[in-house]
């Protein structure tokens, strides 16, 4: 049995919400994963079967890795159609935020939305949600968003409108926030939503090996050089380092979505317990956290980093050059572990 997790005044207060509007906008974070665009492509495709006119817009692109989603071509994309998705957003009645716990992480989008006077509604699982939303759906706990649209759309009573489409949305999202159903999903009635999922009958082992197992050759070149060259190891502390400058991106014909699972490889290695990875991006260092057991990252990209996420996955993002982020990595190393890191070892621990 899925338990109803969500309080029935919330579900009433957002199918009247739901009822009494005609044009609806979703929107989710900023360089849009799995979770953020199959929750919210899978919402905007319930929508429209209920007869709204639904519009999916993003900050920015999808990956290319993530185009094989269903629905992905009809997204407005802010960086792109600026002019489109300001007059969708200023047409909306309503406004879902998906995928995101505070309005900065949908980046130049929030100077859009935040004026705009309509009811914005968040169904996310990150830690530590803003207070900038008129309903909120937030389960930290959840494996993914794409979890909660499908809880929600069950206490609304809507399931029968979650078709092939919707559903293969939703596996996507549900499949790599858990790294391939590998965490985040201890919860037995993960296994009862994804059963029912399952039901609709989409082709799930393409969508499978599309999501989890799919890379460009320069993709799968630039992931074991970064491994072979790049992976620095901090046995005592049990923490793996990779960093990738901009002219090591370029060698490999780096596209966005090439590095999106190298931070997890680390892990696999016995009694590495964090891994970090910094991609030197145009305009600022991508940070990459994961982790293993109850050792929290997202306080940490929080801290250093100003970003957050969830305890074993967070990012965040430094402004300065490789080197200087690298020299702050190593300045959180000494106040983590005090007694077993000292500076010297940085230079010296290279493996
Ligand atoms: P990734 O390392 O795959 O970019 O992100 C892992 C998790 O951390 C995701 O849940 C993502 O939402 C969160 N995250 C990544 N970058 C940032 C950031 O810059 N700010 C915040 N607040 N969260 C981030
Ligand atoms: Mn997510």
């Amino acid at each position: 049995m899925i338990s109803p997790i969500i309080d029935e005044n919330t579900i009433e207060r957002l199918r009247a919400l739901i009822n009494g509007v005609q044009r609806i906008v979703i929107t989710c974070h900023k360089s849009p994963d799995g979770d953020a665009l199959g929750s919210s492509l899978a919402l905007c495709h319930v929508l429209r079967r209920l007869g709204k006119d639904a519009v999916v817009v993003t900050p920015d692109m999808a990956p290319k890795s993530l185009e094989f989603i269903p629905g992905v071509r009809d997204i407005v994309v802010f960086t792109k159609f600026e002019m489109r998705a300001r007059r969708v957003l200023s047409d909306a009645q309503l406004i879902f935020c998906l995928d995101f716990n505070s309005m900065k992480r949908i980046d130049r989008l929030a100077e859009v939305v935040e004026p705009l006077n309509v009811r914005r509604v968040l169904i996310d699982h990150h830690l530590d949600p803003e207070d900038a939303f008129d309903l909120s759906i937030s389960f930290p706990e959840a494996s993914s968003t794409c979890e909660l649209v499908f809880r929600t759309l069950m206490q609304m009573g809507l399931l029968r409108f979650l078709d092939r489409h919707a559903a293969s949305c939703l596996y996507v999202g549900l499949l790599t926030d858990t790294g391939g159903f590998a965490y985040s999903c201890d919860n037995p009635e993960f296994y009862e939503i994804l059963a029912s999922i399952l039901r609709r009958r989409f082709d799930r082992i393409t969508l499978y090996n599309k999501a989890m197992n799919t890379f460009s050759a320069d993709s799968l070149r630039l992931q074991g050089y970064a491994i072979n060259e790049k992976m620095q190891l901090y046995p005592q502390q049990g923490v793996a380092l990779i960093t990738l400058s901009k002219e090591e991106l370029e060698r490999f014909n780096y596209n966005r979505g090439d590095t999106e699972t190298l931070v997890n490889k680390p892990l696999a290695i016995p009694d590495i317990y964090w891994s970090v990875f910094m991609r030197e991006d145009a305009d600022r260092i991508k940070v990459s956290c994961r982790s293993q057991g109850d050792f929290s990252v997202s306080d940490i990209c929080a801290r250093y980093f100003g970003g957050g996420g969830h305890e074993n996955a967070a990012g965040g993002e430094f402004s300065g050059t490789l080197d200087e982020a690298v020299a702050l990595f190593h300045q959180v190393l000494q106040d983590l572990f005090p007694e077993t890191y000292s500076a010297e070892q940085s230079t010296t621990q290279q493996q």
